[in-house]
């Protein structure tokens, strides 16, 4: 390990200053993602996870442009790194969160108890005191035992129903789990109201990764039926929160995601659909924070083993590639190097073989130190990484 560690200990020769403007200089110039590679190698020992903050301001700058009638809650679980959540925090976003220690958190760095949702339908008393303590009384719902929880725990509480919406397509399905058969939403909603608490609208999310636009739609055309449901038995709804699932691209040549066409979609289904006075929210996680991550590892060995080359590399299933397994994603693995490709396996460092990438990736021969890296994953990756299972650490998380 220390031979190997040594060999990983880059000492920078040149001077902070030098550094940050080579590091400025190739993120603008024809070098791009890799001459920003290289730059942070002589900065930085992997594996570590570059968060662009350009990418972070453009992507929320899409989503604005093109939903404009929507308010973003960024949902901080996808990645919440300090950071991140005070870039958003910058450009004037609110935020989502599904525990009193995620609020606790958004609220130590200077969000506003009117900009926060409390976006888990099932909240323990504790959580739900401390949003009454801390004012944040905004929060969602999908079942009637929860109505009596809030309405003991935070009388007064402004509620969302959220309903149960096709997740066709998604890569993580989320209804199986959460939303209220649509059929009941207007007597749960009037429920709350007898209970004292403040029936605003509905919720749903289709699903995360949710490439199907035809689930936004048909999600919209059922709640706009209890919009006016409700309307025509004297509550009108005010809020409808459209959730997350707003499709990233995590492969350079992957074909059938485009947010604008699907922006525009939803846009005009908004439109068509529902009054004028309704406030219209959303909750993007992934789109917001995955395109700004790339994570950047390195070869610690290699065999040749099952016909072909196994590279184990310093990250791995247990750390910030965690999202193969929680998240269901898929990711490019690419390489410094070029020439000739071969079919490979990458692994990760633990002992465990579950730990294990790929057994297939289409790469040039790697030699130790050979740098492999993703692009794409700065949602749900170091977000739900272990804290250092069998002894290796997650990436370090470096805002650029
Ligand atoms: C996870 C989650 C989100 C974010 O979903 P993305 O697919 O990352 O946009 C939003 N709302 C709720 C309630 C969630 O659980």
């Amino acid at each position: 390990m220390s031979a190997v560690q040594s060999t990983l200990t880059l000492k920078p020769s040149k001077s902070k200053t030098e550094v940050k403007n080579e590091v400025k200089k190739e993120t603008n110039g024809i070098f791009g993602i890799e001459g920003l590679i290289r730059a942070m190698l002589k900065k930085h020992r992997t594996p570590f996870m570059i968060i662009r903050r350009s990418v972070l301001e453009k992507q929320y700058m899409r989503f604005r442009k093109h939903l404009p009638m929507v308010t973003p809650y960024y949902a901080i679980k996808a990645n919440p790194h300090s950071d991140i959540i005070k870039t958003f925090l910058k450009l004037g976003s609110s935020f989502d969160v599904a525990s009193g220690a995620e609020m606790k958190y958004v609220l130590s760095l200077g969000a506003s108890p009117s900009k926060i949702i409390f976006a888990n339908t099932i909240k323990s008393p504790e959580d739900i005191s401390f949003a009454r303590k801390r004012r944040v009384k905004f929060m969602t719902f999908d079942n009637e035992p929860e109505l009596y929880k809030i309405s003991k725990y935070y009388p007064g509480a402004h509620v969302l129903l959220r309903i149960k919406v096709k997740n066709s397509g998604s890569m993580v399905e989320l209804s199986l789990k959460f939303g209220a058969d649509p059929e009941h939403a207007y007597l749960l909603l009037r429920k709350a109201e007898v209970l004292g608490l403040v029936p605003m609208g509905l919720s749903f999310h289709v699903g995360s990764q949710a490439t199907n636009v035809e689930n936004y739609l048909q999600a919209l055309e059922m709640s706009s039926r209890i919009f006016t449901e409700s309307k025509e038995n004297g509550m009108p709804l005010k809020i409808m929160d459209i959730g997350g699932g707003f499709p990233i691209q995590h492969f350079d040549n992957e074909m059938g995601i485009n947010f604008e066409r699907m922006a525009c979609q939803i846009k005009q289904q908004l439109r068509n659909l529902f009054d004028k006075n309704v406030k219209f929210i959303a909750e993007p996680g992934r789109f917001f924070a995955g395109p700004a991550g790339i994570l950047v590892t390195q070869v610690i060995g290699r065999t040749f083993r099952n016909n072909k080359n196994y590279y184990y590399l310093n990250d791995g299933i247990y750390a910030d590639f965690s999202g193969m397994v929680f998240d269901h994603c898929r990711y490019e693995f690419k390489t410094l190097r070029r020439g000739q490709t071969f079919l490979s396996a990458l692994a990760g460092p633990t002992c465990d073989s579950f730990d294990t990438l790929s057994l297939n990736e289409d790469i040039p021969e790697l030699y130790l130190d050979d740098v492999v890296y993703v692009k794409n994953i700065g949602a749900y990756s170091c977000a739900s990484a272990t804290a250092g299972f069998n002894g290796f650490p997650p990436a370090k998380v470096i805002l650029v």
